[in-house]
């Protein structure tokens, strides 16, 4: 029996190789009784053995001739009466485990590397490592050779945050579920995403694209209402771990500018208490794409660096702080530092991660149902995230104390 491997992707070869292997041992019975440390060994071989298939991919040809002149030549089996002993063969054999007639295979994964003999009982730790190493291969190769990957996904992928929900449910909603894995995959509802001839115009403001990117971003339906909002509920949030972290001594103002240094206003502005440092944060919500969350990250940098150039030459310290979550929910990992250069604690960083997430998630998903509905979209109650106060109060000092702040 030859186990044929007439080129092609490396996974449909091994898993005709799992297949052979399968049907042989289920056959045979052999592979039994390996100890730990055999078994280790013999991982390490049929390791260099996969090298050796992907080293050779689309060039083994199943004819034994043919392959006599391939260094190597292709797996194969060949019959317990065919003795291992005449052939120079790399690839496993049948052979004879020289205990009771019981039947084994022979693997040799380089001529140079030792015979290693596969005899009953470890074909399932043998299936298994196969098993493992197709997974690990195939996660290997997704992950660095396919290219072809969307820009989100490059984005999802840069932080294990980004995802989570999806394996344990976390702080999301049903319907934020039901909006995110269509979104991240570019599948939303929207004039842009169709293939038919019809208009690719935002049906509320007119811009020539009605993308995803346009209507979670910049479209001017949503941009005064929700897309500020989910900025805000960002900060707020940011707002309320500052106010219990380290640096909760620090005059801390909310979008308000700098007396005297200025028009701009910085999200968040962290004076300390003798006026020798001073911190400027502020909030960004970028659309997935590496570009577009580096280029958000950089410009925060850019502007407060030349607005308070001056701060520096009169020796104070100054540090810019760029908050960049996508509005996808994803985490842009860079962030966890600025929060922590913020006073908040590492561990409560990596607390709220999940909930700042999902807080842009739930009102990204409602800037989505607000464009499409329009007049008719009516606000669910937020199960999920945080709320951020109603109106624009909370951001003031004097209110910052004072009486209870409605939720939105
Ligand atoms: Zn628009």
């Amino acid at each position: 029996m030859a186990f044929q491997y007439t080129g092609g992707s490396v996974t449909k070869a091994l898993k005709a190789l799992a297949e052979v292997v399968k049907n042989s041992t289920e056959k045979l019975g052999f592979w039994k009784g390996l100890d730990d440390e055999e078994l280790k060994i013999q991982q390490k071989d049929i390791k260099d053995f996969l090298a050796l298939i992907e080293a050779k991919k689309g060039t083994l040809d199943n004819s034994c001739e043919e392959a006599a002149t391939l260094a190597p030549p292709p797996p194969h089996i060949t019959p317990l009466e065919q003795s291992h002993k005449d052939q120079r063969c790399t690839f496993p054999q049948v052979t004879d485990s020289g205990e009771d007639g019981e039947l084994a295979v022979m693997v040799q994964a380089t001529e140079e590397s030792k015979e290693k003999i596969f005899v009953s009982k470890a074909v399932d730790k043998l299936q298994g490592f196969i098993r493992k190493e197709l997974y690990h291969a195939l996660l290997h190769r997704f992950t660095t050779k396919k290219l072809v990957k969307s820009a989100v996904t490059k984005v999802v992928l840069q932080h294990p945050e980004s995802n989570r929900f999806t394996k344990v449910g976390g702080k999301v909603s049903i319907s934020a579920h039901k909006f995110i894995h269509r979104a991240r995959l570019n599948l939303l509802v929207c004039n842009f995403n169709t293939w038919s001839g019809q208009s690719k115009e935002c049906r509320r403001c007119g811009h020539p694209k009605e993308s995803q990117d346009h209507i979670l971003q910049s479209c001017r339906y949503g941009l005064p209402k929700l897309i500020t909002q989910r900025h805000d509920a960002v900060l707020w949030k940011v707002k309320e771990m500052i106010e219990k972290g380290k640096k909760k001594d620090w005059k801390l103002s909310i979008d308000k500018s700098l007396q005297g240094h200025g028009e701009l206003r910085p999200d968040i502005t962290l004076v300390s208490e003798d006026k020798k440092e001073y911190i400027f944060a502020d909030v960004t919500c970028p659309y997935e794409t590496m570009k577009m969350m580096q280029e958000g990250w950089n410009r925060k940098i850019e502007k407060y660096d030349s607005a308070y150039k001056h701060l520096r030459k009169q020796g104070k310290k100054v540090t810019v702080l760029p908050i960049v979550v996508g509005s996808l929910g994803t985490w842009w990992k860079p962030t966890t530092a600025s929060l922590v250069a913020l006073g908040i604690e590492e561990a409560a960083v990596k607390r709220e991660i999940p909930e700042i997430c999902s807080t842009v998630l739930e009102y990204s998903k409602n800037v989505y149902w607000n464009h499409i509905y329009g007049d008719h979209f009516s606000r669910p109650p937020m199960k999920f995230g945080k709320e951020k106060p109603r109106g624009n109060s909370w951001k003031n000092e004097i209110e910052k104390d004072g009486s209870k702040i409605q939720s939105e």
